[in-house]
């Protein structure tokens, strides 16, 4: 027997979620719903689906915004819904790596059949690497198992310290952390020695991250310490 399918619903309209919801259940799927564009993102990479449909239109972040972010690094399958029937919109979905689009208003027949359509194409990546836990920052994901940094897919050569300061860092992703707590946690508590080297550390993970890859990761709180966040 097949295992259950896990189909992540991210839309903004309750209304429809809910309906896609019960029909997708009734016919056998399990679900989880969304309605927040950025919040979608981060489930995606971090939990479990089987398939994805995504809204465009969302509050926080959009939907081609999402898939285009997501294809960075994952190939589940994505079947976009737009509210609009415009044949631009159809192409920049298929463009953007959607594997298939729907109009609303849709009939959930048709749904049903793009959807068992999509998950029989799909190959799954090694179910091995889909339980791995992971951290998600924008194209950054932390591996804690494996002790690894990937951006874009490309691992970044971190050493001991620079990691485990970018991994509690990841595990408090929009929490402002203070020097002393870091110093705490990465350091320990019987460190002795100049405070400064917090701010060390982080410049030289800036140069390999932010610098390297031109993006902001580590965001400086002043007079307070650092955060990750989008
Ligand atoms: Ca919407």
């Amino acid at each position: 027997m097949e295992d259950t399918k896990r189909i992540f619903i991210v839309e903004d309209e309750r209304r429809i979620a809910r309906f896609v919801q019960i029909e997708l259940e009734h016919e056998g799927f399990q679900t989880a719903t969304e309605d927040n564009g950025r919040r979608a993102y981060e489930r995606i990479m971090q939990e479990d689906y089987d398939l994805v449909l995504l809204d465009i239109m969302l509050p926080e972040m959009d939907g081609v915004t999402i898939c285009r972010k997501v294809r960075e690094l994952s190939n589940i399958p994505i079947i976009m819904l737009t509210a609009k029937a415009e044949v631009e919109d159809k192409v920049n979905g298929l463009d953007i790596g959607a594997d298939d689009y729907m109009t609303k208003p849709f009939a959930m027949q048709e749904l049903l059949a793009r959807i068992r359509a999509a998950l029989r194409k799909h190959v799954p990546e090694e179910k091995e690497e889909e339980n791995v836990e992971r951290y998600v920052l924008k194209n950054l994901v932390l591996y804690p198992s494996r002790y690894e940094v990937q951006v874009q897919g490309e691992t970044v050569e971190l050493t001991k310290k620079e990691y485990a300061l970018l991994e509690y860092l990841m595990r408090n992703k929009r929490t402002v952390l203070t020097r002393d707590q870091i110093l705490q946690e990465v350091w320990g508590y019987d460190y002795v020695g100049d405070t400064n080297v917090v701010d060390v550390y982080i410049r030289y993970l800036r140069a390999k991250l932010d610098d390297r890859f031109h993006e902001k990761y580590i965001h400086t709180v002043r007079g307070v310490g650092y955060v990750v966040k989008e």
